[in-house]
């Protein structure tokens, strides 16, 4: 049998680690989430446990890990982690490693992919099941937790939850379709099982991270039945349209909020990225979640070619008005493989292939009409309109309300989860220092905002 160690790529302080206040300021009602477990490789251990995986480590870590004889040592990273993973592969080679693998979304570069001996795209458990010489089987779903902080003491924890992995749309910008290919629902008992063990922990609530959940519709009823037989509350990661279908019977079955990929408010940009969303749903939706209390992310992309500085400015103040919990504000970045960076690549030109600067805070290519700094500017200053004390004093009592319906119900709110759920051979960084790493580093933060402040 192979001895095989699957690896994320190593922490690196230009990159932020805590999805609450991703490249936002901080101030003293923020709540923090930092990302401890990497699913995707809590996925690959609970279907292979004969591997062994490494999350998050340091680079001292990596380095003592790599040297102790392994057959393959596979990396898994996002585009803005290739130079990383390039150097992590290097080093490996230097203590003879037989075979360096690639995966994850960072694998999709063609460029890079002639550093690694393999390349994996897609969800990697049937690959390595080839790998390891087995059958495939049925996948099988390890409880996964994310935990909220606020300075430091642990106020909710919740269950991730995978249903379906995939996605049937084709927005120009996005790499999921072709990275998943076809979309795809996992077996309804591995989902029984690990809501079983979520509710046995006593989760606060369900945290569902599929690209789109409710496109398998009879199939999303079971789900959602599941979840309210073991009176779990839960938030999906779901599209504009489906959300607004299905808002009524959803919130009667426990969601509690929700994130969508709302991407921008300019109908012209919409258009040209191919989203698919009508904008007068978009807007009803964000009027009843702020109306019903939920919790509100919205990912949002701005530096479409058809924006101008002012039609953002616009559109950021139109979304303050929201109280949106968790904005995502992204600079559009093209990323290989899609039709928006052929498009972009043909059409402009990129100003830079220099992989980890496509983080979504720095602008890679020539936009018509707004420069690279000016660009910067406008993220931080949309996160500064959209991401005060007032909002996070808001979003904070949404989390003590919840908390206590949680104690109410007899559910426990902070599960104290081990560190090696699922017998993991695995490093964890502390939370803190995990909350600390990539808060408005760089010379992200260094942009003097004075001139542009509105
Ligand atoms: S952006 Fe969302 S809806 Fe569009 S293709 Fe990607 S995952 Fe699907």
């Amino acid at each position: 049998m192979k001895r095989i160690l699957i690896s994320s790529a190593w922490l690196n302080p230009q990159r932020s680690y805590d999805v609450a206040t991703w490249k936002k300021r901080s101030n003293p009602f923020t709540v923090n989430a930092p990302i401890t477990e990497h699913f995707g490789l809590r996925f690959l251990k609970a279907n292979h446990p004969e591997i062994t995986i490494l999350e998050y480590p340091t680079g001292d870590q990596f380095i003592n890990e790599a040297s102790k004889g392994w057959d393959a040592i596979g990396i898994s990273f996002y585009i803005n982690e290739t130079n990383d993973a390039v150097q992590m592969a290097e080093i490996a080679r230097k203590y003879g490693v037989p075979e360096i693998w690639a995966g994850n979304y960072g694998a999709m570069t063609p460029a890079i992919q002639n550093r690694f001996d393999k390349v994996f795209i897609g969800w990697g458990e049937l690959p390595l099941a080839e790998e390891l010489g087995k059958s495939p089987a049925e996948l099988i779903h390890p409880p996964m937790f994310m935990r909220i902080f606020f300075h430091g003491l642990q106020v909710q924890t919740w269950g991730v939850l995978f249903t379906s992995r995939g996605c049937n749309k084709s927005c120009t910008f996005c790499q999921t379709p072709r990275f998943y290919r076809k979309p795809y629902t996992l077996d309804l008992s591995t989902i029984d099982a690990v809501l079983k063990q979520y509710r046995a922990a006593g989760v606060s609530q369900i945290i569902i991270l599929d690209e789109n959940f409710g496109y398998f519709e009879d199939y999303t009823r079971e789900i959602i039945e599941l979840l309210d037989r073991y009176r779990l509350k839960w938030n999906p990661m779901t599209r504009v349209e489906t959300l607004y279908k299905n808002y009524d019977l959803w919130k009667m079955y426990g969601m509690r909020g929700a994130s969508i990929g709302l991407e921008s408010l300019n109908q012209d940009s919409l258009d040209s990225a191919r989203k698919g969303n009508d904008l007068t749903q978009s807007r009803e939706i964000l009027r009843w979640m702020k109306r019903d209390h939920l919790f509100i992310q919205t990912f949002y992309i701005i530096g479409f070619e058809q924006d101008s500085e002012s039609s953002i400015r616009e559109n950021i103040e139109e979304l303050r008005h929201y109280h949106i919990d968790s904005p995502q504000i992204q600079i559009l970045t093209p990323e290989p493989g899609t039709k928006l960076f052929t498009h972009i690549e043909q059409t402009y030109g990129m100003t830079t292939y220099d992989y980890s600067l496509y983080d979504t805070t720095h602008l890679v290519w020539n936009h018509p009409s707004i420069q690279a700094r000016q660009m910067q500017k406008l993220q931080l200053w949309a996160n500064d309109r959209l991401f005060t004390p007032m909002n996070s004093i808001r979003t904070s009592l949404k989390i003590v309300s919840q908390s206590f319906y949680a104690f109410d119900k007899g559910l426990k709110s902070v599960v104290s989860t081990p560190l090696w759920t699922g017998n993991i051979n695995s490093f964890q960084v502390p939370h803190r220092e995990l909350i600390k790493y990539g808060s408005r580093r760089g010379d992200h933060a260094r942009l003097d905002l004075s001139d542009n402040a509105s």
